[in-house]
């Protein structure tokens, strides 16, 4: 009979735990939590001492009490982390256009321009000079048409949504040709292949992965009888390098004119402003495409442009127009913030101040600004905390563009380097990663690795109070 003798011992064990009460009032307590609820720290504190309660029954473990609090402690932490909902995040990564932790940050302009319009009511459909209904799809055209020199645009949800758009009213039960090479997967398990047969699109292939001639493209119009679209595909987040050839896309413009097909470049991400200074070299530009005789053209909002999430669908009118009128677009169609945000980030670039879109101006920081930004944060963490707890070190590095953007751009960065003699490097991400606002960084050789360039100005307190207390 080993259960009698067992009873007392488990019993020991357990009393061990801290009260939920005592943790909660702990959580209570860490300026890093303040972003949750009272009710939501109690949960935590529950859910927390729940779960080392179950762990004590199961394994005959004997355990401290400070160590039972330490363990709830991180559990608790944990648990708010996962369930905190949307929280802000500081981007130490240095990956500008972060997918996972939601691309462009917005200009001051396009948050004003939110605000605005998000507490109230506003003329999104509504023709204010004859009171009459209008089409929430006009919003921002004649931005679109001083930008790029089109004659018409259209705006999405995102730029997938624009392709789709476009492949459904221009191809469905027709062939559109395309580049080997540029049947790619652009994340998110986007394919175009796939998407071009959900859209009821025969797809015939042209050329070889890493060479394909215009040659290529009127062999295959030879065969065919029912083509309508040449398709064009930005490889985005990849390059070929070395025995690789693409026509131009002014050349296969000229052939698609020959051949009375419609030519679709879909470039992914829309620079408006020139940023080849910062090696950006290869990324299309909407008006180029439009200027070298693309019929249609789409892209991001969110990407190189720097704007709230949409797609951007521009070019000729008669096409816009029948874009318009497919009913697609009313399970596509953008939302009143996102017009008002984009309208906000598009006027930055008609009056030429594109410098205060924090993409762009992320990406024109020059190395000598990082430095000192780097050193002064070196400084600040220093005089915070002490040299035998914590080393900074400052080290030579690469930003990069990210979102599927100009791939092997690396921008030149000063890295900051955290040594603690105390916390783990893990220990310390995760540490700073469950705070709100999140910190996220990246780990290299045992040091957690901080990049200035993708910390906002703004942000620079909270990061420095982030460090300091997730040490403590
Ligand atoms: C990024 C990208 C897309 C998808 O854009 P989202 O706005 O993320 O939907 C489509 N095509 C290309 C070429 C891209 O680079």
């Amino acid at each position: 009979m080993s259960l009698p003798q067992r009873l007392p011992e488990r019993a020991r064990r357990l009393r061990a735990l801290p009260s939920v009460e005592r943790l909660a009032q702990t959580l209570d307590a860490e300026t890093s939590l303040a972003g949750f609820t009272a009710a939501e720290r109690r949960a935590a504190a529950r859910q927390a001492i729940a779960q080392l309660r179950t762990e004590l029954q199961n394994q005959a473990l004997e355990r401290s009490a400070a160590d039972l609090f330490a363990q709830s402690l991180a559990a608790a932490r944990a648990w708010l982390a996962a369930r905190g909902g949307m929280r802000p995040v500081i981007n130490a990564t240095g990956v500008i256009l972060h997918t996972n932790l939601g691309r462009a940050p917005l200009a001051r302009a396009a948050l004003e321009a939110l605000t605005m319009i998000a507490g109230g009511y506003c003329n999104l459909e509504y023709d204010l000079a004859t009171g009459r209904r209008d089409r929430r799809d006009r919003h921002g055209e004649a931005h679109w048409q001083m930008l790029l020199g089109c004659e018409a645009a259209l705006v999405v949800n995102n730029c997938a949504a624009a392709v789709w758009l476009v492949l459904d009213t221009f191809g469905r039960g027709q062939t559109a040709l395309i580049s080997r090479g540029e049947l790619v997967e652009i994340g998110g398990g986007f394919r175009i292949p796939d998407i071009m047969a959900k859209s009821g699109v025969t797809l015939c292939e042209v050329g070889t992965t890493n060479r394909t001639r215009l040659a290529d493209y009127a062999a295959a119009l030879e065969t065919l009888s029912d083509a309508r679209l040449i398709v064009r595909v930005h490889q985005s987040n990849f390059r070929l390098l070395g025995f690789t050839e693409r026509p131009s896309l002014a050349a296969l413009a000229v052939l698609a004119r020959q051949r009375g097909l419609l030519l679709f470049d879909d470039i992914g991400s829309g620079q408006l402003t020139d940023l080849s200074a910062y090696g950006v070299l290869d990324e299309p530009s909407p008006a180029r495409s439009l200027a070298d005789g693309a019929d249609l053209v789409t892209f991001s909002a969110d990407k190189l442009l720097g704007g709230p999430q949409a797609g951007v669908i521009a070019g000729r009118r008669d096409l816009i127009e029948q874009l318009r009128r497919n009913p697609l677009l009313r399970a596509l169609r953008a939302d009143k913030l996102t017009y008002a945000a984009l309208e906000a980030t598009l006027k930055l670039y008609c009056t030429r101040a594109p410098e205060a879109i924090p993409t762009v101006a992320m990406i024109r920081q020059t190395p000598d600004a990082i430095r000192r930004r780097a050193r002064r944060l070196r400084l600040q963490i220093q005089r915070r905390c002490p040299a035998e707890t914590l080393a900074v070190h400052l080290s030579p590095g690469h930003s990069v563009i990210g979102g599927g953007c100009a791939p092997q751009v690396q921008l030149p960065t000063t890295l900051v380097r955290l040594t603690s003699t105390t916390v783990a490097a893990d220990e310390l991400a995760t540490r700073l990663r469950q705070r709100s606002p999140a910190i996220v960084t990246r780990i290299e050789n045992g040091c957690v690795v901080l990049d200035p360039r993708t910390i906002l100005p703004a942000q620079e307190r909270a990061l420095l109070q982030g460090i300091v207390e997730s040490l403590a």
